[in-house]
């Protein structure tokens, strides 16, 4: 197992955001990311992927796409489209025939911000995911950090508040979004989890105040998403796109808020009879399996199944749980920081039949 860490779903001067592929690259060779995954609304860049290099430090620029349909009002129902070569937003308006293509061409497709609630005083509207009768994507963004910064403005003043302090706004996904996607687990659906920061890097002003919301290296920092690979990366884009692809169409991620202390390390594997399973695997559980989690320092730690929470550990490096019941199971990990206990380690299940 490799772990890289990548920071996915951002903006550019193409869409929305305020900065370049080659800024935001600078910022994530800053960051120490491995690999960003830009994804502009309802256009697909090309021309820009690849390594960009700073010094003898690379990282991985790739492009995706959020597609939604800029004739809804509001415009809800946004989906991340990855590892696909072909612009599909004239697709947006019929998200059924979208994620067919999406899938037809070995692509990748996450619902953005499931749950994405307004921000009135600043005239920002709901844009939660509507289409939950459409089936076959690959998974859910549970943790946007823009949704959560815009849950927070009640008001000007709190908005200034957590203008000057970012370090304060993530304290995880949303109840609403891990209960939905408990729910579709419970039915048997197979749903990778991912991080977003749905960075876009806006200059913002409020009267005299000047304050850009967020900078990328800031937003790097934050909410991760990390892979697990099955060979390290090697410099070269097809290859290493490949490998980065696989792993998230697997599962083989957990989402790290890497601010507060570094969730690298962090394993959930699960053991049964003469089989190892990684996150986004499939264990037989006849025999009995045995779940071990590792985390990279002592803390709170659950493991979760349909929503349940079935073993809790406080202040332990290491947690082992042993079960014949079939299901997805996966981890949260809690820890306290600026005053505060917060989401810091959310991993994808492993699905146990
Ligand atoms: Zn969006
Ligand atoms: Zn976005």
């Amino acid at each position: 197992m490799h772990e890289i860490i990548v920071n996915l779903h951002m903006h550019t001067y193409y869409s929305d955001g305020h900065a370049t592929h080659r800024q935001i690259a600078q910022s994530a060779l800053r960051a120490g990311l491995d690999a960003v995954i830009v994804t502009d609304h309802n256009v697909l860049v090309r021309g820009v992927e690849g390594y960009y290099h700073e010094e003898n430090k690379r990282v991985l620029l790739l492009v995706g796409e959020e597609i939604h349909d800029q004739g809804r009002q509001p415009q809800k129902s946004h989906l991340l489209v990855l590892g696909v070569d072909r612009e599909l937003a004239h697709l947006a308006h019929d998200p059924e025939r979208l994620l067919q293509q999406v899938n037809a061409l070995g692509g990748l497709s996450f619902i953005a911000h499931p749950h994405d609630p307004p921000a009135p005083v600043f005239g920002e509207d709901d844009l939660s995911w509507e289409d939950w009768h459409l089936q076959g994507f690959t998974g859910l963004e549970i943790w946007n950090a823009m949704s959560e910064f815009k849950s927070l403005l009640k008001s000007k003043a709190h908005a200034i508040y957590y203008a000057y302090q970012p370090e304060r706004v993530a304290r995880g996904p949303f109840p609403q979004a891990l209960r939905k996607w408990d729910e579709l687990l419970a039915k048997g659906h197979r749903l990778v989890a991912i991080g977003g920061s749905d960075g876009h890097a806006m200059p913002a002003r409020l009267g005299p105040l000047r304050r850009t919301i967020f900078p990328f290296e800031f937003h790097f920092r934050t909410v991760n998403t990390h892979l697990l690979l099955e060979a390290p990366l090697s410099g070269d884009c097809a290859n290493d796109r490949r490998l980065i692809y696989r792993a998230l169409q697997r599962g083989r991620a957990f989402i790290g808020y890497d601010l507060p202390a570094a969730t690298r390390g962090f394993r959930f594997t699960a053991y049964g009879y003469g089989q190892e399973a990684q996150m986004g695997d499939e264990i037989v559980a006849k025999q009995g399996v045995t779940f071990q989690i590792r985390l990279p320092l002592p803390t709170e730690c659950r493991l979760i199944r349909h929503g349940e929470v079935v073993q809790t550990w406080q202040n332990q490096q290491h947690g082992t749980y042993i079960t014949t019941q079939p299901g997805a199971y996966r981890v949260e990990v809690y820890i306290q920081y600026l005053g505060q206990r917060r989401g810091w380690i959310f991993s994808n299940p492993i699905y146990v039949r």
